[in-house]
């Protein structure tokens, strides 16, 4: 098994189109040397990977990923996009679950789990993302919701699929509002999630990112908790000088447990 990653992973949500991502690329790339065990991954808007994917082909520490992809490789889905299609734009990861498709655009428990598998037969790497909403949080629910979330996903998977699978924890309270989770709270959440997995005998050391409100100033102490693999960062992504500044400061703060394996496919 190779030698396992921290993972910057950049989400740009519905920002850039292929010339910004390119002009974005341009800027980054000299900000940031390639480390030692260190992935930088980015999900720009499914019309930007070809064109980030080419921007950054030099660097093998970075990854690009869809946003989102149906599971039909192909048919009548309207405004859809299969998992071949990203693929041949140059994606090699896609998010799965991100809050905003579940609460905005309604996707189930039930379809992200499809979308996972279909990743997973498709030689892609989903990040699937599980958290709870406010009310849920407030109402003493968080774990019965990730409980479930995630229920869903290990359903759908053999426990020999988890070595290509990463999760994120993003309470859907802390995305976008600059509330983040304290690193103690996030850390119990994720020691949760590795909990369930050991409880439905997902032996392999999954990756679990923290995502919600992380910017330069709490990624490092994010960071030094030993259950945070990782961010998933929306808007602190979208400047370069930002990102690079996030990358640089978490990565030095990070305390890398040994043991730690790469997730994705080549
Ligand atoms: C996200 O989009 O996954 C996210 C965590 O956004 P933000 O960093 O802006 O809260």
């Amino acid at each position: 098994m190779a030698e396992r990653s921290l993972i910057f992973a950049a989400n740009w949500k519905m920002n850039y189109g292929p010339s910004e991502a390119r002009a974005f690329a341009q800027k980054f790339l000299p900000l940031t040397a390639p480390a030692e065990g260190r992935n930088l991954w980015f999900f720009p808007p499914a019309v930007s990977i070809g064109a980030l994917s080419e921007s950054m082909k030099s660097r093998s520490d970075v990854t690009i990923g869809a946003q989102n992809v149906h599971w039909e490789p192909k048919g009548p889905f309207t405004g859809g996009i299969s998992i071949p299609m990203v693929k041949e734009a140059g994606a090699r990861l896609t998010l799965v679950g991100h809050s905003e498709r579940r609460h905005m655009f309604g996707e189930t428990d039930d379809q992200v789990a499809k979308k996972t598998r279909a990743a997973l037969s498709s030689g892609i790497t989903p990040l699937v993302c599980v958290g709870e909403t406010l009310a849920e949080r407030d109402g003493g629910r968080t774990e019965q919701v990730i409980v479930r979330q995630l229920g869903s996903v290990l359903q759908a998977l053999k426990v020999d699929d988890w070595s290509r699978v990463v999760l994120a924890y993003e309470p859907v309270w802390a995305i976008g509002t600059g509330k983040n989770a304290s690193p103690d709270d996030a850390a119990q959440i994720h020691e949760l999630i590795r909990m369930e997995l050991g409880r439905n005998s997902v032996g392999v050391r999954v990756p679990i990112l923290y995502g919600g409100s992380v910017s330069k100033d709490n990624v490092a102490e994010l960071l030094t908790r030993p259950q945070i693999d990782g961010v998933l960062v929306g808007g602190a992504s979208l400047q370069a000088e930002g990102w690079a500044d996030l990358v640089e400061k978490g990565s030095k703060a990070k305390v890398r447990p040994s043991g730690w394996h790469d997730a994705v496919e080549g």
